[in-house]
């Protein structure tokens, strides 16, 4: 049975013209890239051309594009980077609420002496850039910030984060991994340093990410061997994958407008929905400054995962903002940064959109979604 399917930040369908532009590579089209030979040098020009394509994504230039294996190597790339190119400068700045790839990098660059400061956000989940300006010092190596968040969908002001990151005299990296064909991103107008692009986020497979990193940037290589990606990123390039991450780029900027009106309109008649029909929910995060394919909400007095097991019964697909642990339950911690309330950190439910979802999804999460609240509600060890 088709899944109905709102769970497309953790991993999107992978489109069908990108599967059809993979396939010659797993068949004729076997050669290594590094070959001296027509044979490989002709799968060698295609991997240039998929650089192209991600290029123009986000309008940069092919040769600031490096293919990585996902977004995490992206991110631990681009900081490790930041940190080899400055090794005087011992301080890193992040936030509170990015995703594990970075802050979890962070840490383990903390216990090797590094000083970092995870900056705090208010109750919707923005950034104050005061904070930023305060927390800069000569000794700042890098900033990395995420351009959009995975659980709440709120869009960082990157372009202003990069002008005090710029004039503090560090090196700016976005994690862009959700932001990117969800947000128009063009890296000359963020004046970014290094971007996170991930292939499984926007219908390309899993396994294939892409760094960029801006002309003029000094780079020292994070995996080291061979000659791949101009000395860059060592290890045979991963061919089909970076076919389908090309394709699936061009795909989006074709579409960007047309998908966006749409997923947004669907996006906005499931919010009201839930909230006009289950009391007591409420919308996590800056509901002006979001995705417009994400929306977070927390359902008080019941559990998460509650809920996703209920939903989980009608082939439903969502995520929670918390993660049960070996039998203990983790509240999110982008959710606990903004402060949210504990009855309604537990109950957090995200529902994130595709081109593939439709307004018959919608409905059945409607029509669900009342009667599993009312009933966990019954059950509920908070007293509803
Ligand atoms: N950064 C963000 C914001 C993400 O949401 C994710 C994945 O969920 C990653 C990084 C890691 O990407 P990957 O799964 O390709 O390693």
């Amino acid at each position: 049975m088709k899944p109905v399917y709102f769970d497309n930040n953790a991993t999107t369908k992978v489109d069908d013209k990108v599967i059809d532009a993979m396939a010659p590579y797993f068949g004729d089209l076997y050669g290594n890239p590094s070959s001296m030979h027509t044979f490989g040098g002709q799968v060698h020009s295609r991997i240039e051309n998929a650089r192209q394509q991600v290029s123009e994504l986000i309008n940069a230039h092919p040769e600031e594009i490096i293919f990585t294996s996902c977004g995490t190597e992206s991110d631990n790339t681009a900081i490790m980077n930041a940190l080899q190119a400055n090794p005087e400068k011992r301080h890193i700045i992040t936030t509170r609420v990015e995703h594990p790839a970075v802050l979890n990098f962070c840490r383990s660059m903390a216990r090797r002496g590094y000083d970092v400061t995870y900056l705090p956000v208010d109750k919707t989940g923005q950034l104050s850039l005061s904070d930023l300006e305060s927390a800069m010092s000569d000794n700042t190596a890098v900033v990395s910030i995420m351009s959009a968040n995975n659980e709440t969908g709120v869009i960082f002001p990157i372009e202003k984060i990069a002008n005090i990151v710029k004039s503090g005299g560090a090196l700016f990296h976005a994690d862009a991994v959700q932001a990117v064909t969800k947000i128009p991103i063009d890296v000359n107008k963020l004046s970014v340093d290094m971007l996170s692009i991930s292939g499984h986020k926007i219908h390309a497979p899993k396994g294939i990410g892409a760094l960029y990193v801006k002309k003029g940037t000094r780079f020292s290589p994070y995996m080291i061997g061979g000659h791949q990606e101009m000395s860059r990123r060592a290890g045979t390039e991963n061919v089909a994958s970076i076919i389908g991450l090309g394709k699936a780029c061009e795909l989006s900027s074709k579409f960007f407008d047309e998908e966006h009106t749409k997923i947004k309109a669907l996006r906005d008649s499931l919010e009201q929905g839930l909230l006009e029909s289950c009391p007591d929910a409420r919308v996590n995060g800056d509901i002006e400054n979001r995705l417009p394919n994400t929306t977070n909400i927390s359902f008080e007095y019941v559990e998460g995962e509650a809920i996703l097991l209920r939903l989980n019964e009608f082939n439903i697909c969502a995520s929670s903002g918390s993660a049960c642990t070996s039998g203990s339950l983790e509240p999110s911690h982008v959710l606990r940064a903004m402060g949210v309330p504990f009855t309604a950190v537990h109950g957090s439910v995200r529902f994130s959109l595709s081109r593939y979802n439709t307004e018959e999804d919608i409905d059945i999460v409607l029509e669900k979604m009342p009667e599993i609240i009312k009933n966990l509600r019954e059950l509920s060890p908070y007293g509803r």
